[in-house]
This record gives C-alpha cells, sequence and structure tokens, in this order.
C-alpha cells in the first residue's frame, strides 16, 4: 500500500508540473491552445489568470513532492493523503463545474467578434437584442435536424410551399428551403446571379478584387506559395477594412497599406505605432493591433510561414482578429474552396430570399439558419460536373465569385430600401413572391385569413402588415389591412386558410423562372418592394451613451506638444492623443467650469514631477477654443479643446500606463491621432495662427 501511495503520489505531482507549465508558460501558444482546446484569441485575453491558477497547481505539485520525499514515513503518509485528498477534490468540483465562461470577465475589451458587417453603412453598429416583434422572447432552436431538411441535398427536390400571403404569412418552417437551391429554378438562379457578378464587378472594379489563382496554372510550387501568400494577405486586408467603413473609403487605405507593407512579411516587421498610423481614421483601432499581431504569428509559424491557411475552420482557429466571416471569405475568394462568407449585406439578401421575417443582428436561430443555408448553397454553386458525369467539389472560382455575388447584391440593389426591379434572381426570392401575390389579391381576401393562427414556422416573427408605414410609395395603399380592419375580421375560415397554401390559377408559381418573366406594372413592383423592405425584422438600435472630455493642447514656450498614449485596450487603443479627461457622466459643467478643471488637470501634468518645489510652472490658458463633436459606435463623445501656454521648465510626471512625451508642432501630424483628435488640432492650430 505504502509503495502504491508513493507512485500514485509521483505520478499525480508529475502531471502536476506539466500543467503547471503548460499553465504558466505554454497557455498562449499552439501547444497550450492544443492542450486545452482554447481559441487563441481565449487564450491571449485569459493568459494571467491561468498562470495564476499555474501557481496554485504548482503548489499542490510541491506538497505532493514533500510527501513523497519527507523522512518520517509516518508524516509523509499524512502529507500524501492531504494533497492527494486535495486534488481529488479539486478534481470533482472541476469536473462538475468547469467552463471557460469561468475567465469571461467584464472587464475584458469587447471581443472583436468578426461580427457580420454591412458594406453599404459608413460604420458597423451593434444593435440590442430587442425588436419590433418580440424577438427577445422567443427562444428557437435551429439544430442539425432542421438544417437537414431545410438545406441537405435532398431537400432540394422536395415539394416546396407556394408563396404565403400577407400579412399573416401562414407557412411552416419548410417554406424556406431555398428556392436557390432548387434543380432547375435554383440552378439557372445561380448562374444568373454569378453572370449579373461578372458583368458588374468589371464596372465596379476594387484593387483587391483579382482572377482567382487557379493552383492548377502554376506548375512551380515556390511560385504558386508566393502568390498565394500575397493574394491572402491582399484579401485578408481588404475583408478587415471593409468591416470598418465604405468601399470607396478602403480603396485608399487599402492602396497605402500594399503599397507601405506588400507583403505579410513586410507588415510582420513594421512597428506597432506605424501600423496604427495607417489605420488611423478607420476606427477599432484594437483592429489594427490584432492585423499586425496576426501577421507575426502567421511568419514567425513554422508551418505557416507566412501563408494564411486554407480552410476556414483553421483560419477561424488560428489567426487572432479572423472570425467565422473573414475566415470563409479569405478560403473561398483566395483558395477556392466551398466556404459560406455572410456579412450584413448577405444576412439580408438571404433573409428575403428565403422569406424570412427575423432578427438578423441578434436572433440565433436566424442567424444560424442563414448560415446554414449559404454553407448548402455555395457548396451546390461550387459543384462541377466532370467529364464522366459525376459531380466533383474541387477548388475553383465559383465559392468566390459567389459569395461576392451576394455581398455585391446586397450593397447595390438588395439594399434596405431595395430595387426589385434590377435584381437577377427574383425568381428565386420568396418575398418578392408574396409582394406579387399581395398585389395580385383583393383587399377583401387579405382581411379574411387576417386572423387564422397556428402557423407552424419557428423562424419567423409575427408580421403585422399595418405596422412600419413602409408601404407609403404603393399605389394600391387603399388595399393594404390596418389594424382596425384586422381586428373587425373575425370571420377566418379553413378554406381562407387553403387558398393561402394553393394560390389561385392566375397567381404566379413560385418554382417557374417565367413567373417574373414579364415586368410587372410600376404599381405592382412598388408593393413588392414595399413589401421586400419589412425584412428582415426591424430592430431598434441602443441608444448612444453621451460623454464629454477636455482636451487639452499643452504648448511649451519651445513650440512643443505633450501628448500621450491611450491604454493598450479599449477605446482608440494604443493611439496618441493631446492629455484629455473625461468628464464625470453627472457632470455638466458650463464653460467657465469646464477652464477651472482643465486648469487643475493641466496643473497637475506638468507640475507632476515638482511636488516638493514650491514655484510651479507657469501655466496660461487660452480658453476653450470650441468643441468637436464625435460620434463612435456606441457613444456620441463632444470633445472641448483647450490651449495652455507653458514655460519650458514645465516637468512632466512618468506614467507607466500612459507614455508621455513632447513633440514639435510640425510631428504633430505624423503621430498615430484618431480623426476625431485630428479635428482638435486643426482648431488648435487655427488658434495658433490667428493670435
Ligand atoms: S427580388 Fe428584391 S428582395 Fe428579393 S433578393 Fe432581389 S432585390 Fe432582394
Amino acid at each position: 500500500m505504502p509503495l502504491f501511495s508513493k507512485l500514485a503520489t509521483g505520478a499525480v505531482g508529475a502531471i502536476h508540473v506539466y500543467i503547471v507549465v503548460l499553465e504558466m508558460f505554454l497557455w498562449d501558444t499552439p501547444r497550450g491552445h492544443k492542450a486545452f482546446k482554447l481559441a487563441p484569441d481565449f487564450a491571449t485575453k485569459t493568459k494571467v489568470l491561468a498562470a495564476n491558477q499555474g501557481l496554485y497547481n504548482g503548489f499542490l505539485a510541491a506538497g505532493l513532492f514533500w510527501g513523497l520525499g519527507h523522512p518520517v514515513e509516518e508524516f509523509a503518509a499524512q502529507i500524501r493523503l492531504f494533497f492527494l485528498g486535495c486534488v481529488g477534490v479539486a478534481g470533482v468540483y472541476g469536473a462538475a463545474t468547469a467552463s471557460r465562461k469561468i475567465f469571461s470577465g467584464s472587464d475584458f475589451e469587447a471581443p472583436d467578434d468578426d461580427s457580420p458587417p454591412e458594406r453599404a453603412g459608413s460604420k458597423r453598429r451593434k444593435v440590442t437584442a430587442t425588436s419590433t416583434a418580440s424577438a427577445s422572447s422567443r427562444s428557437v432552436k435551429f439544430d442539425s435536424a432542421l438544417s437537414k431538411s431545410l438545406f441537405a441535398q435532398e431537400a432540394r427536390e422536395a415539394t416546396k410551399e407556394e408563396a404565403c400571403l400577407p400579412p399573416l404569412r401562414q407557412h411552416s418552417v419548410l417554406y424556406h428551403r431555398p428556392l436557390l437551391l432548387d434543380e432547375r429554378v435554383g440552378s439557372q438562379g445561380r448562374k444568373a446571379l454569378l453572370s449579373w457578378f461578372d458583368s458588374v464587378s468589371q464596372s465596379r472594379s476594387m484593387p483587391w478584387r483579382k482572377a482567382w489563382v487557379d493552383p492548377q496554372t502554376i506548375s512551380d510550387p515556390a511560385e504558386l506559395r508566393k502568390t498565394l501568400e500575397i493574394r491572402a494577405y491582399e484579401v485578408w486586408i481588404s475583408e478587415i477594412m471593409l468591416q470598418q467603413t465604405r468601399v470607396a473609403v478602403v480603396i485608399d487605405y487599402w492602396s497605402r497599406w500594399m503599397a507601405k507593407w506588400p507583403t505579410i512579411h513586410d507588415l510582420a516587421a513594421a512597428k506597432p505605432e506605424d501600423v496604427l498610423s495607417a489605420w488611423s481614421g478607420l476606427g477599432y483601432y484594437s483592429r489594427a493591433t490584432r492585423i499586425h499581431e496576426a501577421a507575426k504569428r502567421v511568419v514567425g509559424d513554422p508551418d505557416m510561414r507566412g501563408l494564411l491557411p486554407s480552410s476556414a475552420r483553421d483560419l477561424d482557429a488560428k489567426i487572432p482578429g479572423v472570425g467565422r466571416y473573414t475566415a470563409g471569405a479569405i478560403s473561398c475568394i483566395v483558395f477556392g474552396r466551398a466556404e459560406p462568407m455572410v456579412d450584413g449585406n448577405v444576412l439580408r439578401v438571404l433573409s428575403r430570399q428565403l422569406g424570412i421575417h427575423g432578427n438578423i443582428k441578434t436572433g440565433k436561430a436566424v442567424i444560424d439558419a442563414i448560415w446554414a443555408a449559404a454553407d448548402a448553397m455555395v457548396k451546390a454553386t461550387s459543384e462541377l460536373d466532370s467529364p464522366n458525369g459525376e459531380t466533383s467539389c474541387e477548388p475553383n472560382d465559383r465559392p468566390g465569385r459567389w459569395g461576392q455575388a451576394l455581398m455585391e447584391l446586397g450593397s447595390t440593389i438588395c439594399t434596405p430600401n431595395p430595387d426589385c426591379s434590377q435584381c437577377p434572381i427574383t425568381s428565386t426570392c420568396r418575398v418578392y413572391k408574396e409582394g406579387e401575390l399581395k398585389a395580385s389579391k383583393p383587399r377583401e381576401t387579405l382581411k379574411t385569413i387576417a386572423d387564422i393562427e397556428d402557423a407552424a414556422c419557428i423562424l419567423c416573427e409575427p408580421f403585422d402588415d399595418s405596422a412600419g408605414g413602409s408601404d407609403d410609395d404603393s399605389t394600391q395603399g387603399k388595399n393594404r389591412t390596418n389594424k382596425a380592419e384586422v381586428r373587425q375580421s373575425k370571420q377566418a375560415t379553413l378554406a381562407a386558410f387553403a387558398f393561402t397554401r394553393k394560390p389561385a390559377k392566375d397567381a404566379p408559381s413560385s418554382s417557374s423562372p417565367s413567373a417574373t418573366s414579364g415586368a410587372p406594372s410600376k404599381a405592382t413592383m412598388n408593393i413588392i418592394t414595399s413589401h421586400a423592405r419589412r425584412f428582415p425584422v426591424k430592430v431598434i438600435k441602443k441608444a448612444v451613451r453621451e460623454e464629454e472630455t477636455l482636451v487639452c493642447a499643452i504648448r511649451r514656450s519651445d513650440g512643443h506638444y505633450l501628448i500621450h498614449r491611450r491604454p493598450l485596450k479599449g477605446l482608440l487603443a494604443g493611439l496618441w492623443e493631446f492629455p484629455s479627461q473625461l468628464l464625470g457622466p453627472s457632470t455638466k459643467p458650463d464653460t467657465g467650469k469646464r477652464e477651472q478643471l482643465a486648469t487643475a488637470y493641466v496643473s497637475s501634468l506638468v507640475n507632476g514631477g515638482k511636488e516638493r518645489r514650491k514655484r510651479k510652472t507657469k501655466i496660461s490658458c487660452g480658453g476653450e477654443l470650441g468643441s468637436v463633436p464625435w460620434l463612435f459606435s456606441h457613444i456620441k463623445l463632444t470633445m472641448h479643446v483647450f490651449l495652455f501656454e507653458v514655460g519650458e521648465d514645465a516637468e512632466v510626471a512618468d506614467d507607466k500606463e500612459q507614455p508621455r512625451r513632447w513633440v514639435a508642432s510640425g510631428q504633430v501630424d505624423a503621430e498615430s491621432m484618431g480623426t476625431g483628435m485630428r479635428k482638435c488640432w486643426e482648431m488648435v492650430q487655427n488658434a495658433v495662427k490667428e493670435s
């Protein structure tokens, strides 16, 4: 028994030493990621906590070895028993409760989660989970069984429900089987969208849009590797930048970035402040830092050696700042793999194509369903006919063209206010069909079905046709149902319900591409687009927080200005700025009070190293020059700008968290500052010129 006890103690002690090494030194390395199944981003954020945990495991290991080495066996046995008991209790507790969530602290920077951007918008906006149709109260699960029944190969030819009739839109969840997956109309639709994209991509050229690199056309492996390395790098940078702002702005930023760092190796060798400076004006500065870190990792990794992984899964798992969307984009555009790439525009397009009246911002089941649909569609598009008649999914240019085509459609035609008359895929669009049906039905028909209940779809929110008031441009507005009419209509019949499932002879068939081949009248098209605008569900935007800050440009008598660096986490992380002090949320000081506060703040800065000296540095305040309003995604910031003159004997206290330094006025422009701070600098320069 003592021998067994010693062997067990030795084994458990050795395991704990290994755990200590992993937790304290290897947590944020590929080995640590693999051992604990960690995502790199998560590992980076939790490495301090892991090191602490490792220390405690070290104490356990020390205790176990103490029990092994103690010369008095009776006492040694008790020590072994105690520490083995501790390990046992910790094991039981850990098995019952351990979860990565124990590391999730609210003090971490909000994850740069690669959440779907909308390219047409000027900035990425986040929204609340509350929607006009009470989406937050619904708890719907989109599981693999449902995914299979909607998007698997065998589901493509299953009977499809005809267009459902607004306002109640009675339908089952199978209604959302994508017509774009249909053998006939879907195949034609996919080809039509690809052709449309090929034509518009020439007229709307972008420097990162290039022909797909077909590996079969480059026989030299080294040359192929180099070509793919550059191509993947170009697409990666463009995709991250496109998540920040509009295409027109990105073209300029991307071109300058590529001229400065033509390869990922150049970027990896760049100085952090240069990277921030090149990103200046795009916002979400932590993204620039992540790109830089990722470049260093990709270049330094012995497996990657500068070439980004080709699979979306590896990209997502191994590259900091690359999430599901960017991973899909790189994988399909560069490497020709059939991976979905779903941004905010694609979510909107597919919610309309599938007829899902749901919340695409926070509705998990809806988002999962659309991603699954996008996955099935890109795979269907990627299939190539081989000479022997079988289909194969070898990498090719279609996945990239398909993904970009959907995004292009969403940013130019299927916008929040769509122009369905220009759409190349009306024949597969559920919402378009519904609009047509709505235009063809008399007012009475809409009323008689208004109170039917028990819709079986679990993805769609209730559709209140009277809400939203988006049909204003409809010339058939008099036919619309309003709330009062719906309440009065208590004559619902099963016949009416059946009518919604089986349209009248003259109603267009959803599976027929010819259904929309005849151009609808202007009035009909107005109804169609008005109906389409109702998709997806509108969500109420979270109110932005209002903040005020005092921006103090401190000018020394030799013409140098004091600047300091912002903390490395959070808003505008790592950027330089004129010393600034945030006012408390309840403080609403007037101009005089603001000047007092700013003067006290500046005094504390420039006399920071002289607490024991009687004579303080002379400070003169030029007053408040004006205010610069600046809007972030979640904050409306008002920057009150002050100009101070101080003597050459000004002495600034050191601050390790926020390094400070003096820069000549001619050098301020070269500093990595946010765009809002540059506006403040313009104001200061004008004031100095005038004085
Ligand atoms: S028909 Fe209209 S709603 Fe449907 S995908 Fe085209 S533009 Fe969008």
